[in-house]
């Protein structure tokens, strides 16, 4: 980018700020996957109108744009590959409306989305999307990367609770899709196309996002295996018994001797497994929902059934769940975060080729994750400065891909393609569906300036987890 480009950028932008000094730029150099790239520059507004005037310029000049949140996607999304421009829209966050008649919030992209679940349960509704990382994530870094939680078994995804957005194009142009109607079939569903789309259609400015009631109880059961497969067919067994949890979390005995070691709590560190089920909704039918899963658990070949009686151990419950990220950082200092995801019926076969790769490769593989609906996430903890061992971790990675294709699945279940799985779209798509994708970014972008060099592989790219 030339030194005219800044001039110009620096004439545009008057009601924010812009970022040029290397340290400040280096800042915005990573996210939570892999790799460093420093921008030109960083670009702060909560200017709508001036972003769009911004965008227009970069269009015509060719400046590769990176729409930002919080920088913790998982994936490389908003890694500036290619220099340019990276827009943070976490100070885009002044606009936090509930409206209790229509059953929505309206958001800008900068809000924390636990800031959206905060207001919504004041008001006695809740936001169901629920990323682990939702107190340090951006409304518009989830929506861009459609993100998924705990709370996807039952309730579903970002996607399913956004209907109304606002854009700005590549070509620098506002645009609004859907509305404030649950229902809308005016034309093609632009905005189920922009959700998931990280950052490379448009940058999302506002957001409409559908509430629900909150329910009024909630209950979890804790079963522990002393096998991960059992606690594989657990999973899909309650799951075909006509009960359908609001969450299903696994941890395997490494995610909980990290807890373990990281905040003590008691977990049954000498077991191969443990399922956190959560059952929600009317009272009386949550307890039988429970009393029901429990015995299904029981008899897959569970060791031990419990269910937390306060709501204080069933947050430290929950906690525990929580810390397997954090605690497993601590084990080695590099983290390579997976989310292939399988069908259901799929998830014992899936347990029992994550161990085979793991022994294979001889790698540090923790499974944690929302085994429910098939998200089991696949963490392998390493060093990148020992080449050999990263050698090794970049085989069983892409194993775990194959083996998650193989089985009916996809590479991704929520964290997003980005940079990190670029190279293996081909393998899940074919060349006409990844050509179909191609096409419509095409028409959407054809200068290539939003975001680019994510989502489609580069001729001959390869997943590097070394720098
Ligand atoms: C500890 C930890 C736990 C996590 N747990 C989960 C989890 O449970 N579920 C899950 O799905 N993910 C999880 N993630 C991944 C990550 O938090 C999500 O992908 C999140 O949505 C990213 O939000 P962000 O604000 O950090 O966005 P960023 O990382 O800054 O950006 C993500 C993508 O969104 C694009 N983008 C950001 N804002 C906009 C915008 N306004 N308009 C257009 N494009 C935009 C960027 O270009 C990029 O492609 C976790 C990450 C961490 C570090």
């Amino acid at each position: 980018m030339e030194q005219r480009h800044v001039e110009e950028i620096r004439t545009m932008i008057s009601r924010g700020r812009i970022l040029t000094d290397e340290s400040d730029r280096y800042s915005y150099s990573f996210d939570g996957s892999f790799g460093t790239y420093l921008p030109d520059v960083v670009v702060q507004t909560k200017d709508v109108q001036e972003l769009a005037a911004l965008v227009k310029y970069a269009n015509r000049e060719l400046i590769p744009i990176c729409p930002r949140g919080q920088s913790t996607s998982l994936s490389g999304g908003p890694l500036p590959v290619k220099g340019g421009i990276v827009i943070d829209l976490s100070v885009m966050n002044d606009v936090l409306e509930i409206d209790e008649e229509d059953l929505v919030a309206v958001v800008s992209p900068g809000v924390l989305t636990a800031d959206i679940h905060k207001a919504a349960d004041r008001k006695g509704f809740l936001y169901p999307p629920d990323p682990s990382s939702s107190h340090v994530s951006t409304i518009g870094g989830n929506l861009a990367e459609n993100s998924g939680g705990p709370r996807g078994l039952k309730y579903g995804v970002t996607k399913d609770y956004v209907i109304g957005l606002e854009l700005i194009t590549p070509q620098g142009e506002i645009i609004r899709t859907g509305g404030r109607t649950v229902k809308n079939v005016t034309g093609y569903d632009l905005t189920k196309l922009i959700v998931g789309s990280e950052g490379t259609l448009g940058i999302i400015t506002k957001a409409v996002l559908r509430l629900i009631p909150k329910p009024p109880a909630a209950k979890t059961v804790m079963a522990i295996f002393d096998s991960l497969v059992d606690a594989g067919r657990a999973i899909s067994k309650v799951l075909s018994s006509g009960i359908l949890p609001s969450k299903m979390e696994l941890m395997d005995q490494a995610s909980m001797l990290a807890v373990e070691n990281y905040e003590p709590s008691g977990l049954p560190i000498d077991a191969e497994a443990m399922i956190l089920i959560e059952l929600d909704g009317h009272p009386a039918a949550v307890s039988d929902e429970a009393e029901q899963v429990s015995k299904v658990c029981s008899e897959v070949g569970a060791r031990e059934v419990r269910v937390p009686e306060t709501k204080a151990e069933m947050e430290e419950v929950w906690q525990a769940r929580k810390l397997v990220s954090p605690a497993i950082a601590r084990i080695k200092p590099t983290k390579i975060s997976e989310d292939a995801t399988v069908p259901r019926s799929q998830i014992p076969e899936m347990c029992r080729r994550l161990q085979e790769i793991k022994k294979k490769y001889n790698v540090h593989l923790v499974v944690f994750g929302h085994a429910g609906d098939g998200n089991l996430h696949p963490n392998i903890v390493a060093d990148k400065s020992d080449k050999e061992e990263m050698g090794r971790v970049e085989q069983a990675v892409a194993e775990i891909f194959k083996a998650a294709v193989e089985l009916g699945g996809t590479l991704s279940g929520e964290h997003g393609i980005g940079t990190m799985k670029a190279p293996f779209m081909e393998m899940e798509l074919g060349a006409a569906g990844l050509e179909m994708m191609k096409r419509i970014k095409q028409a959407w972008d054809p200068n290539n300036i939003m975001n680019p060099g994510k989502i489609f592989p580069e001729p001959g790219q390869k997943l590097v987890l070394t720098e």
